[in-house]
């Protein structure tokens, strides 16, 4: 069976900038980032009342826009991180993770307390990569 791509995604397929995919992949050490899909506008993250993001094997849905999301390096760190290094590698599934939520709700899941941790201890070190890209030469010494 031959599924078309973009029947579950319905929103837009969004570019992240290039400065941020270089640091993801310093921050991951793995070429992964560039390889996730990041669909922004999407119907299906909206379903998700009150979420901003939700997470597939290989692909990023966001409600809002591509460029909101780029402005929030902890999201983008959340959300890499979920799918890099959870998804990836059959960690996560949608049933684990359905039991986790109803075990021990959102905020005390152990998939979303993980990637809080990592983009909390990460986000420091994203910034500094991202302070040193061409894109911020503007504010100069
Ligand atoms: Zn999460």
């Amino acid at each position: 069976m031959q599924r078309r791509d973009g029947r579950l995604q319905r929103g837009r397929v969004y570019r992240m900038p290039e400065p941020l995919l270089a640091a993801l992949e310093t921050v991951f050490a793995d070429a992964g980032a560039r390889t996730v899909v990041v669909v922004e506008q999407s119907r299906y993250a909206r379903l998700h009342r009150g979420m901003v993001a939700t997470t597939r094997p290989g692909r990023i849905l966001l409600a809002g826009s591509g460029a909101d999301f780029c402005a929030d390096p902890e999201l983008v760190l959340h959300e890499y991180f979920h799918v890099l290094r959870q998804w990836h590698g059959g960690r996560l599934t949608r049933t684990g993770y359905l039991l986790e939520s109803v075990r021990r709700g959102y905020w005390f899941n152990r998939y979303e307390e993980e990637a809080r941790r990592f983009a909390a201890a990460e986000l420091p070190r994203l910034r500094g990569l991202l302070d040193r890209t061409p894109l911020s030469a503007g504010s100069g010494p």
